[in-house]
């Protein structure tokens, strides 16, 4: 069975703290990086004694730089540094001793070399009983993939001395990963996990500002698991993260994302193995399966009384009708086709407390699944937060888990029994189901802190079963932003989430006025576009001032029938085409800096028009510059 394991280095905080993580989110073994040991006030025997109660083992010290290869007098000065790295490992309780390759400038690239002094490094082990592990640095002077690391300990050919394989490194240079099954167990000393964004940067500053937990970033770590497992290693598998947002972020946080990777990395290895026929390999428990999602049930606005007229008229502008009132709340329910929106204006309670550090802004989303109960079991399996709302005699239970800036994410089946909640828990009174131009929910943008973007990726797709497509980077007038669009599998759910690197991009905006993160757009689907726009404005809907050079530009670019141009300006309609489709849509202004609604017309389009983000993010800030300037007018 393997044994999961963290190095230290992965979480933020001090080797206290760290450690104290580890052992909460699960772990049973750590690496230690030398520089926690340096900036701990105690002495590395108290640092045994606290893994020790942690029900922590320590299984490797690290690194040991610039060893192999050396000319002297280094040589010899290397293998006295040595002797005191095993005097502190004795007194750590731990075994084995990691080397990386050498980056000296002053290095001997000559492997028989480096075969010998790794050699007398082992011999020297030996004589405490420790171990030595050898790792290819990506940037390694002359050793820099695992085969030249693999070569330099087969000449070397101590029973303590191994090879360390970091998937970072092996798939950072492209190496081979087929041929890691060829190596022989006894000669792997340890297995180090990381991911890293697929993006084309130096090695180097890859490794040291980018790599994530597996399913954060866009590596074959499945296929390096596998090979791995055919040599027959079944020591430990450790994380071995540097990152600058994960050190930034809390350590019980980030050690609660590193296991839950590990489990859903072993998830995919044990459905792999099922197929053909292998019986399991990890000790972690099996999850529930995720439970398949069936669209969007509703979503939830927070507000005031005193706001919430500003929301229900811009509902009712865009074609809700009210059609229930809670029985025993201020919750009222707004209705058109497939789409439900709930106002709640509770004095109190979960919404009313997300009011107050939020403003009117939604709250919660509700997901539909063929199982709602298997869901919460899979999300309690991965340590999701879970909440059981106050609810009136009666009243439908909903259970939840926490989401964005502690909003929630309902959890309900996706079978007619289910709608009956809506009975239990509302009054209705005329049309149940009032027909309108809006047919359902197309996408949610969900602004997140640049801190948190890679827990919520992490998040919704080990909890919710998404999946990812690749990072894109926008333009915006007073900076950039990066989105990723995560969806369910079916495609019902799609959310972009967006972070900025900071500045006054309309993110960064957002967070601001949001006091975080949170939904900024509701992209909401027509099979009309123009008929919606023209019944919409004549009911007082304001959306958001596209500038005519727009249209002269697709003017120029498209060849679009000039009726349908005049009419795309006058009503302020952007768009997009594939080679196979084209895209009509448009946006709401701003309400209060928060959020707007976006309604798109797609035929046989499937993008989400990014080509326009400029457009709209340009448009947006003129608004909110014009918006500003009028208020410094005022109060002046
Ligand atoms: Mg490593």
């Amino acid at each position: 069975m393997l044994k999961w394991s963290i190095a230290t280095v992965s979480m933020g905080g001090t080797l206290e703290a760290k450690l104290a993580a580890a052992a909460r989110a699960g772990f049973r073994s750590v690496e230690i990086f030398e520089n926690d040991l340096t900036f701990f006030s105690g002495s590395p025997r108290d640092v045994r004694s606290m893994a020790g109660n942690l029900g922590l083992e320590i299984i490797a010290f690290q690194p040991m730089r610039d060893f192999e290869g050396m000319p002297e007098p280094q040589r010899t000065r290397n293998l006295e540094r040595a002797k005191r790295k095993f005097d502190l490992m004795a007194e750590l309780g731990t075994s084995l001793l990691c080397v990386c390759s050498n980056v000296a400038d002053n290095a001997i690239g000559d492997p028989a070399r480096a075969a010998e002094d790794l050699g007398a490094l082992a011999d020297l082990a030996l004589q405490r009983g420790f171990r030595v592990g050898y790792e290819a640095l990506a940037w390694g002077k002359y050793v820099h993939d695992w085969m030249q690391a693999y070569d330099v300990v087969q000449r070397a050919n101590r029973p303590n001395l191994g090879i360390v394989l970091d998937s970072f490194h092996i798939c950072a240079r492209k190496n081979p990963i087929a041929p890691l099954a060829e190596i022989k167990p006894e000669h792997i000393a340890l297995v180090q996990l990381a991911d890293a964004p697929g993006i084309v940067m130096d090695p180097m500053s890859l490794s040291r500002h980018h790599r994530c937990f597996p399913a954060q970033g866009d590596f074959p770590l499945t296929e390096y698991l596998e090979a791995i497992l055919r040599t027959g290693y079944r020591g430990p598998i450790s994380l071995e993260i540097f990152n600058d947002q994960f050190r930034g972020a809390p350590a019980t946080v980030i050690a609660r994302d590193g296991m839950r990777s590990l489990q859903i990395t072993a998830e995919k290895l044990e459905d792999n193995r099922k197929v053909v026929g292998q019986p399991p390999i990890t000790a972690s428990a099996a999850l529930p399966p995720p439970a398949k999602i069936g669209g969007i049930e509703f979503i939830e606005f927070a507000t005031s009384s005193h706001e919430s007229e500003a929301l229900t008229a811009l509902l009712e502008g865009l074609g809700f009708t009210l059609v229930a009132r809670h029985r025993s709340k201020d919750v009222d329910l707004y209705r058109q086709n497939d789409i439900n929106i709930v106002v709640n204006r509770e004095q109190d309670g979960f919404a009313h407390s997300f009011y107050l550090v939020h403003g009117t802004s939604v709250c919660a989303l509700t997901l539909r699944f063929d199982d709602a109960r298997r869901a919460l079991e899979r999300a309690n399996a991965l340590a999701a937060t879970t909440y059981f709302g106050r609810v009136g005699p009666g009243e439908a239970v909903i259970p939840a888990v926490g989401g964005v800036e502690n909003s929630l994410i309902y959890f309900v089946d996706d079978t007619p029994k289910a709608k009956s909640n809506w009975d239990q828990d509302f009054i209705f009174e005329g049309d149940a189901t009032p027909k309108g131009q809006l047919e359902r929910f197309d996408h949610l943008s969900n602004v997140v802190r640049r801190s948190e973007f890679l827990s919520w990726i992490l998040f919704y797709k080990a909890i919710l079963g998404f999946r990812d497509e690749p990072q894109v980077e926008l333009a915006d007038p007073y900076g950039a932003f990066f989105s990723r669009v995560i969806s369910s599998p079916d495609g019902s759910v799609r959310i972009p989430l967006n972070i900025a690197e900071g500045g006054s991009t309309g993110v960064s905006r957002f967070i601001d006025s949001s006091g975080g993160g949170g939904i900024q757009q509701i992209a909401l689907s027509t099979h009309d576009l123009f008929a919606f726009v023209e019944a919409a404005r004549e009911r007082g809907v304001r959306f958001l001032d596209i500038p005519d050079n727009y249209y002269d530009d697709i003017e120029a670019r498209y060849d679009l029938p000039a009726d349908t141009l005049d009419r795309m300006r006058e009503l302020k309609i952007l768009y997009d085409r594939t080679a196979t489709g084209e895209f009509f849509h448009i946006y709401t202004t701003m309400f209060e800096d928060r959020f707007f609604f976006e309604v798109l017309e797609r035929r046989n389009y499937d993008l989400f028009g990014a080509a326009n983000t400029p457009i709209r993010l340009a448009a947006q800030t003129r608004e909110q510059d014009l918006a500003q300037q009028q208020k410094a007018m005022f109060e002046y």
